[in-house]
C-alpha cells in the first residue's frame, strides 16, 4: 500500500531534503550502500570478493539534467575501473551504469551524450579486463536504453542489459536478447509503472518472471538471475538443470545487504553469486526504492525514527 507514495517520494526533491536530514537515515543507508567514497567501494568489494562473491558496482546517481555532471559521472566510473584494475579486483568485479546518470535526459541531445559517456565507460572496462551492465530505469526509457545497448554491443559484445519482468513487453525482449553470449540481467522491476505497460500484482509479475527466465535459460546467452525471492531462485535452478546449463553459464545476483545467508548458500553450491554494490553520495533514490520494496525495511526505519524522537 505504501509502495506508490514511497516511489513518488523517491523522485521528489522536497522529500529528499527531509529524509536526508533524519537522524536514523544514515544507519539504514549503510545497510544498502558501501559508503560515499571510491576507497569505501574498493574496500567492501575486496571483502566480498574474499568471501567468494562477484560484484557489480554502481556509482550512485540518476536523472541528471546537467552535461557537466553527466561527464563527471563517466569520469567517476573511469576512476573506479582504474582502481579495480590496480587492485586486481577487475576479474571479479564489473560495473552497472544508469544511462540517466550519464546524460540520457539532457534534452534532444541526451541519447547521444549518454551513448558517448557509456562508450567511455565501456572502453575503461575493456582496459581493466571487465564488463559493464546497463541498468534499466522506468518504462519511458526502455526503448532508448535497449537502442543504446545495441549500438554499444557492436563494439563491446559483452555489454549486459537489464530486463524487467513487470513490463508486458519483456517476454518478447527476452526472446530478442537471448542470442549467443548475450548477458541479460532479469529483475522484477523497481519503479511505479502504469497498468497500460506493467503487471501490477505480485502473482502476475512472478508468472512473467518465470516465463522470461524460461526464454533466457533455453537461449544461448548468459542469464543473470537478479532476485531475492526464494521461489524465483529455486525455479531458476530447476530451469538451468532442464536446459542442461553448467553452473558457469548463468549467475545469481542480489543487492548488497539483502539476504546475505542466502548469498552464502548459493556460493556454497558452486554457483556464481554477484552482489550489486552501490556507493557514492547520491543514495536517496536508490534508498527509497529499497524502502518501497519491503515493508520490513520501512518498519525498521520508522522504529528507528520513533526511538530517536
Ligand atoms: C542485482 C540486482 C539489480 C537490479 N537492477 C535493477 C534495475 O536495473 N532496474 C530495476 O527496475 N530494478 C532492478 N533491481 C530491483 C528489482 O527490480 C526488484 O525491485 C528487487 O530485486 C525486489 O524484487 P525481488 O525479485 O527480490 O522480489 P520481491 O517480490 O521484492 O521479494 C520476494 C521475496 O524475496 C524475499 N526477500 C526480498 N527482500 C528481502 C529481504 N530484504 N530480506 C529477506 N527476504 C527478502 C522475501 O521472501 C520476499 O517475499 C535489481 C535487483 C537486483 C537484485
Amino acid at each position: 500500500m505504501l509502495r506508490a507514495p514511497l516511489l513518488a517520494a523517491a523522485r521528489s526533491p522536497r522529500a529528499r531534503a527531509v529524509v536526508q536530514q533524519l537522524p536514523p537515515t544514515r544507519a539504514l543507508v549503510e545497510r544498502f550502500v558501501a559508503g560515499e567514497g571510491l576507497d569505501d567501494a574498493v574496500a567492501v568489494t575486496d571483502e566480498l570478493v574474499g568471501a567468494g562473491r562477484r560484484i557489480t558496482l554502481d556509482h550512485l546517481g540518476e536523472d541528471t539534467r546537467d552535461a557537466a555532471q553527466a561527464a563527471e559521472t563517466a569520469a567517476a566510473y573511469e576512476r573506479l575501473l582504474g582502481a579495480l584494475k590496480e587492485t586486481g579486483l577487475a576479474e571479479r568485479a564489473e560495473v552497472s551504469v544508469k544511462l540517466s546518470a550519464v546524460g540520457q535526459f539532457l534534452g534532444a541531445d541526451g541519447e547521444r551524450v549518454a551513448l558517448d559517456n557509456a562508450r567511455r565507460i565501456c572502453a575503461a572496462a575493456t582496459d581493466a579486463g571487465t564488463t559493464v551492465t546497463l541498468d534499466m530505469e522506468d518504462h519511458t526509457t526502455t526503448d532508448s536504453t535497449l537502442g543504446i545497448a545495441r549500438e554499444l554491443r557492436a563494439d563491446f559484445p559483452w555489454l549486459g542489459v537489464v530486463l524487467q519482468a513487470y513490463l508486458h513487453r519483456t517476454e518478447a525482449d527476452c526472446a530478442d536478447f537471448a542470442g549467443p553470449g548475450s548477458r541479460v540481467r532479469l529483475c522484477k522491476g523497481a519503479y511505479q509503472e502504469p497498468v497500460s505497460v506493467a503487471f501490477q500484482s505480485k502473482r502476475e509479475v512472478d508468472l512473467s518472471y518465470v516465463r522470461c527466465l524460461k526464454q533466457l535459460m533455453r537461449g544461448e546467452g548468459y542469464p543473470m538471475v537478479a532476485s531475492h525471492d526464494p521461489r524465483m531462485i529455486r525455479i531458476a535452478g530447476q530451469l538451468a538443470q532442464w536446459s542442461n546449463r553448467k553452473l558457469d553459464t548463468f549467475e545469481y545476483q542480489m543487492l548488497y545487504g539483502i539476504r546475505p545467508d542466502e548469498q552464502q548458500r548459493l556460493v556454497d553450491t558452486g554457483a556464481t553469486m554477484r552482489i550489486y554494490l552501490p556507493y557514492g553520495g547520491e543514495w536517496y533514490g536508490y534508498f527509497m526504492r529499497r524502502l518501497a520494496e519491503r515493508p520490513a525495511n520501512l518498519a525498521f526505519f520508522l522504529r528507528a525514527l520513533a526511538t530517536k524522537n
